[in-house]
């Protein structure tokens, strides 16, 4: 079968493969539709999981079961499904402790395209086929559908991470496709006020149509202060990290009243260390919690987040800014999310 993968860090190129093997849990799955990922380009040009060769890339998408092995209970051949980026072994106990993205060790439930060959494949390798897919429902747009696999699901673990309550003021600071799901979560949870930190226009654009209420521009001034202003010195309740670097967290502390909560699902690729603000964290007296994950996977959150696409509650067709026809084409969409073009969100590739 073809592929399309990382050859090494700083190259990708076309591979050809074996169809991989399914154990008796597993399902095999031919894509529908597929989205390249942001970590996709950490993990190939900024070599952010370390040298891997010849790797298929990939882990969001949306796809037809082709084989299960013969202790899977819910899916067969010909179902459609969304497959969660993260798919953890459900039976280890990090899993049994409430922390399935760390089944098998410190982010192990991120198989694809990490341990394993990812899903932009001809065909691909489902572990857990009971506890990671998700039924597609019925006249749900693929495109769509893709957007559960990570971007939703991650978004919003930025805002349960920060524990988002009714009425908060909350800062989003990154308004990509996973920031944009974070505003979203954040105003489905009940968030008063919610200023979002970007700056390309069309993000801002749709980070309004999620609910945010502010746009702060952090190439047009200091973040912090934009905040204060805006807040007339207050700072906000929480503060969801979808973009940004090592400094950020500074930023985000400074912004934050006593008590705060930030909720990071950003990636820190840089440094050995992150720097925190000593006297605006109370010097350690300030009640100012940071929490920073993985998103959950598996599948009885794809079935609950797809639900709220199903019954018109969270449209993520907005994320979908450009879409592509036919599995060669991956590579085209790889690389437009590589130089991120000022009109873009997220590209998808339906078969
Ligand atoms: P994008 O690159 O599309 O978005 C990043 C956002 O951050 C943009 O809005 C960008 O603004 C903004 N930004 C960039 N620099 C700064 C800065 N210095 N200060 C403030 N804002 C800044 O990324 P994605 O939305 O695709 O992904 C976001 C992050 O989430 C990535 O690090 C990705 O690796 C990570 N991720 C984490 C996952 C998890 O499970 N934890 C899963 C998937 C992704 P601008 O408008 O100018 O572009
Ligand atoms: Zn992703």
């Amino acid at each position: 079968m073809k592929g399309y993968g990382m050859l090494k860090i700083g190259s990708t190129g076309w591979l050809e493969k074996d169809v991989p093997g399914c154990g008796p849990m597993d399902a095999i799955v031919e894509p529908i539709a597929l989205a390249p990922c942001t970590s996709d380009i950490h993990t190939v040009w900024e070599g952010a999981l370390g040298d891997r060769h010849d790797m298929i890339l990939g882990h969001e998408a949306v796809g037809k079961v082709a084989e299960v092995g013969s202790l899977v209970k819910d899916f067969q051949k010909g179902d459609k499904v969304i497959v969660p980026a993260i798919t953890p072994d459900w039976n280890s106990v990090e899993a049994q402790q409430g922390f399935s993205m760390h089944s098998g060790g410190m982010l192990s439930g991120w198989k694809f395209s990490n341990f394993k060959d990812g899903v932009f494949a001809e065909y691909f390798h489902v572990n857990d086929a009971d506890g990671n897919l998700a039924k597609l429902p019925e006249g749900m747009d693929p495109a769509a559908a893709c957007m559960l696999s990570d971007m939703v699901p991650t978004g919003f673990h930025g805002a349960e991470l920060a524990e988002v309550a009714y009425g908060d003021d909350v800062c989003v600071i990154g308004i990509g496709p996973v920031g944009l799901m974070s505003v979203a979560g954040t105003a489905l949870r009940g968030a008063a006020r919610i200023l979002a930190v970007g700056s390309r226009p069309k993000c801002v654009e749709v980070a309004r149509e999620y609910g945010a209420t502010d746009i702060i521009n952090y190439k047009e001034g200091d973040i912090v202060e934009q905040v204060m202003e805006l807040t007339c010195g207050k700072g906000v309740d929480k503060v969801i990290i979808a973009g940004g670097d090592g400094e950020t967290f500074l930023d985000a502390v400074k912004m934050m009243k006593p008590g705060g909560r930030i909720g990071n699902v950003n990636y820190l690729g840089q440094g050995d260390f992150i720097k925190l603000p000593r006297v605006e964290w109370g010097s350690g007296m300030g009640h100012k919690t940071i929490a920073g994950g993985l998103m959950p996977g598996g599948r009885l959150r794809m079935e609950k987040l797809a639900s709220l696409i199903h019954l018109g509650k969270l449209d993520t067709k907005k994320l979908v800014t450009r879409t592509f026809q036919g599995f060669d084409k991956i590579e085209e969409a790889l690389m437009l999310m590589k130089e991120k073009p000022k009109e873009l969100i997220k590209p998808v590739v339906l078969m």
